[in-house]
């Protein structure tokens, strides 16, 4: 698999996990690109009521930088507000408008950092995956709104998190990816549903979490897919969601599945296209 770069296109690193460790054994496993995805701000440590997002964000810049040093992995930054900080602030006791507010901010941050080409995308923005009340919903479109608006700007990609889609549901967001100026194809849908069948004028790029099941059904499925295995580096659960070695295995289990071209695809072309760089070999 020399001439095939293997990325995955969703990993977190956590300096009380295995951060660069991890990164090695990615790269020992063969991978060659990493979309680094920023966490949720507790995983810091960083209280952004205190400071805002930024030294979040420049922890997670310290793993990748530490990440390039000592590996030939070639690491991008994806920076962004989690989605569940709204539920966590409201929690602590902060009203619905000020953590929207504190996470807006957070993520116009975000996008100074992509401006100074510092980070490669906006991410993960969105809305939680649990059931939440129907005004933190409500609240987390805006948000996510915001965060469209923002890239739109300057024309970055967008790392999504959101429930469970459903056809209807995505007709909805690409309704609202409308409202702004956002290409649509510059949105990309991570924990994508493989069972969900991609309609031709669905331009949003699933990212599929690379259980053997889900890759089988994306295939059929998706017009064109990354992979990814949302490692969260969580000392307490460990390989969770999917390990650092999984997108090397499974891209060369691949294999016996699909076409050279379609890896090409996967790994390369489709990735080159939304994130506008240069993936070699
Ligand atoms: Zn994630």
């Amino acid at each position: 698999m020399t001439e095939l770069p293997i990325l995955d296109n969703h990993m977190h690193l956590r300096p009380d996990g295995k951060g660069v460790e991890a990164v090695k054994e990615f790269e020992r496993a063969g991978g060659t690109h990493i979309m680094h995805v920023s966490l949720p701000s507790w995983n810091y440590n960083i209280d952004p009521r205190q400071t805002g997002y930024e030294p979040a964000y420049e922890k997670a810049i310290q793993l990748t930088n530490k990440a390039m040093q000592e590996t030939d992995i070639q690491v991008y930054n994806v920076l962004g507000v989690h989605p569940a900080e709204l539920t966590k602030w409201i929690g602590m006791g902060m009203t619905l408008e000020e953590a929207s507010e504190m996470m807006k901010q957070g993520i116009t941050t975000a996008r100074k950092y992509v401006e100074e080409n510092k980070a490669i995308a906006i991410g993960e923005v969105g809305r939680p995956h649990y059931d939440v009340k129907p005004q933190i919903m409500e609240e987390s479109n805006k948000i996510m709104k915001h965060a469209f608006n923002q890239a739109a700007d300057i024309d970055c990609p967008v790392q999504l998190h959101t429930e469970s889609m459903n056809q209807q549901k995505t007709k909805q967001l690409q309704k609202t990816i409308k409202q702004t100026k956002l290409p649509e194809n510059k949105v990309i849908q991570h924990f994508a549903n493989p069972n969900q069948h991609q309609k031709p004028d669905n331009q949003i790029t699933p990212s599929i979490v690379a259980f053997k099941d889900n890759l089988k059904k994306a295939l059929k499925n998706k017009q064109n897919f990354m992979m990814e295995t949302d490692y969260i580096d969580d000392p307490e659960r460990p390989g969770a969601v999917l390990g650092p070695k999984t997108i090397p295995k499974r891209t060369r289990w691949l294999q016996n599945h699909t076409t050279k071209q379609k890896l090409l695809q996967i790994h390369k072309h489709t990735p080159e296209k939304i994130y506008n760089i240069q993936i070699k070999p």
